[in-house]
C-alpha cells in the first residue's frame, strides 16, 4: 500500500492518524479531494466509522481509514459522546463546550470519563473492518494546556496527573483511544 485516504477534515485527527500510519505511505485528506463530509447519521460511534469509511471510498481507488471518536461522561449519561463535535459547533467553540462541561460538573462528584475511538479500515471496493479503542480518565475541574485539540484540556486518563492538553504530542498519541484502536486495527490488516 502506498497512499491512504484519511476520511477526516479534522486537523488534529488527520495529524493523528498520520502518526500512527507507518512512515512510508503517503496520507491523502478529502480537503484535497475536495471531497465534503458525511452527515454522521448513526447512532453509535462504530456506525459513524463505517459510514465515514463508507462515503470517501466512493470518491477514491485508495484504501481509507476514518474514525468517529468522542468524549464520554458518565456524570452527564455518556454526553457528548457521538455528539462531541456537534457540541463544539452548537456552544460556539470547544472553548465554550468545555466552559460547559465544566459548569455542569461542578457539584459531580464522579468525574469519570472515557474518549472512545471506533477505527474503521475499507479496502478499495472491499470490506470495511472495525475495531474499538477507549481510554478511560477524569474530567479536570479546568481547562488545562494548550496541546492536542478538541477535548483534550479537560481530560486526564487514568494515573496520570496531567490532561491531555498539557501532555507532550507523543505521549498522547502513543496512549489515547485512537491509538489503542490503531493497534487492534493493525492485528487485522497487514498492510498497515
Ligand atoms: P467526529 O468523530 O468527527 O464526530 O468528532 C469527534 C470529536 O470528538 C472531535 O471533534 C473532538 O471534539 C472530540 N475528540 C475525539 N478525539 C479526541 C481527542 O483525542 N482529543 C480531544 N477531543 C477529541
Amino acid at each position: 500500500m502506498k497512499k491512504i485516504l484519511i476520511g477526516t477534515h479534522n486537523r488534529g485527527k488527520f495529524k493523528e492518524i498520520s502518526y500512527l500510519l507507518p512512515k512510508k505511505i503517503k496520507k491523502v485528506s478529502p480537503i484535497k479531494l475536495k471531497v465534503k463530509s458525511p452527515k454522521e447519521t448513526g447512532k453509535t460511534f462504530v456506525s459513524n466509522a463505517k459510514l465515514k469509511a463508507k462515503y470517501f471510498s466512493k470518491f477514491t481507488e485508495l484504501p481509507v481509514i476514518s474514525d468517529d471518536s468522542g468524549l464520554c461522561i458518565k456524570a452527564l449519561k455518556g454526553k457528548p459522546g457521538i455528539y462531541s463535535a456537534r457540541w463544539a459547533k452548537k456552544y460556539g467553540s470547544f472553548s465554550s463546550a468545555m466552559k460547559f462541561i465544566l459548569k455542569k460538573m461542578k457539584k459531580k462528584k464522579n468525574r469519570y470519563a472515557t474518549f472512545v475511538c471506533s477505527l474503521s479500515f475499507k479496502y478499495p471496493r472491499g470490506k470495511v473492518v472495525t475495531v474499538k479503542g477507549k481510554i478511560e480518565g477524569l474530567i479536570s475541574y479546568k481547562m488545562l494546556g494548550t496541546r492536542g485539540f478538541g477535548y483534550d484540556p479537560i481530560f486526564i486518563p487514568l494515573g496520570e496527573a496531567i490532561t491531555f492538553g498539557q501532555m507532550s504530542k507523543f505521549r498522547k498519541i502513543n496512549m489515547d483511544h485512537r491509538y489503542i484502536a490503531y493497534k487492534k486495527l493493525k492485528r487485522k490488516i497487514k498492510i498497515l
